[in-house]
């Protein structure tokens, strides 16, 4: 008996019933459609309703200079088997809305389309899920890279969430508002001080500073995970007996820095701290069997961590139909 091959099975008799699918004379065939569906995914996490808002992908071409502790053959082997391309990194975007009943709370604001063609459609998301944005009660902003606090404004400067309160982490507004840290750099993380200065400047007195540690909406509680940036927060999530860790950037693109929790990616500020909080919350994570949601995650961005030989891996929640 002949082996069968690649080419026998994709040609050979498995899909001897597609051959027979005929066109049928007089009908139509129906157009290649240019856009997905609506990019939101709800879930019950005890009384609260969270919703998953998709802000779209950015393919980030990157170099051997990428993590900082690994080599490019070492990062293109891993995209591999994620069955990704070498040589470009796919960032995916997601916000979370929380509605606890009483206040819509929005974590993190999206890209505003300002990051790439292939994203900003978080509010065009939103209005999918039957929310204007004047709805909004509270946003919570979990550190001032751009991906994180774009959607605060329009390109050209207007306010986008009229009536919400903005809630930012002190350590977060302290570095990034600082004239001297600004003088201090260069380059990428100069451009990321002039745009907190561009969201922020002009609203700077309506926004609230809380601790890190604090309770900042109903049932919410911030997480310190600094590393990625000085004041980079997560976000734990209770209603009832459940509850939801939105780990905001501590993980990022799980292929990578899920199943190599070490390495450095050049854009955690404090590559060593970062680890560290990487580990432990991936640690706690898979050790308490928490759900767990984060801002990169492929969409809707929630599911559990497992522990494995030499790292983790993000076992993706089931699409669940209500
Ligand atoms: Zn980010």
């Amino acid at each position: 008996m002949a082996a069968l091959t690649r080419r026998s099975f994709l040609t050979g008799p498995l899909l001897a019933a597609g051959a027979a699918t005929l066109p049928v004379p007089g009908h139509t065939a129906a157009p290649i459609a240019g856009t997905q569906g609506p990019g939101v995914y709800r879930y019950q996490l005890g009384d609260h309703q969270l919703t998953a808002l998709y802000d779209g992908t950015w393919y980030l071409p990157i170099d051997d200079k990428f993590v900082r502790n690994a080599s490019g053959a070492s990062v293109n082997e891993a995209l591999a088997a994620a069955f990704l391309a070498p040589g470009v990194l796919p960032i995916s975007f997601t916000a979370l809305l929380v509605n606890t009943g009483a206040k819509l709370v929005l974590i993190d604001t999206g890209t505003a389309g300002q990051i790439a063609d292939s994203a900003g459609f978080m509010n065009a998301n939103l209005a999918a899920a039957g929310i204007s944005p004047s709805a909004i009660d509270i946003i919570l902003i979990s550190h001032f890279h751009p991906d994180h606090i774009d959607g605060i404004k329009t390109k050209d400067g207007d306010k986008v969430f009229a009536n919400a309160e903005i809630l930012v982490p002190e350590p977060e507004l302290t570095f990034w508002m600082d004239d001297g840290n600004m003088s201090r750099t260069a380059g990428t993380v100069h451009r990321y001080f002039l745009n907190a200065r561009r969201i922020f400047k002009d609203i700077v007195k309506e926004v609230r500073p809380f601790k890190p540690g604090a309770e900042v909406a109903p049932g919410i509680v911030s997480v310190p995970a600094f590393g990625h940036t000085p004041g980079h927060t997560a976000f734990a999530i209770h209603s009832g007996n459940q509850s939801i860790l939105a780990m905001s950037d501590t993980a990022r693109e799980p292929w990578l820095f899920v199943r190599h929790p070490e390495w450095q990616p050049s854009y955690d500020m404090d590559g060593p701290l970062a680890v560290k909080t990487r580990i432990a919350m991936l640690d706690r994570a898979a050790a308490d069997r928490m759900l767990v949601e984060a801002y990169h995650f492929p969409f809707p961005a929630c599911g559990h961590i497992t522990k494995t030989g030499g790292g983790y891996e993000l076992v993706p929640a089931m699409w669940q139909p209500l």
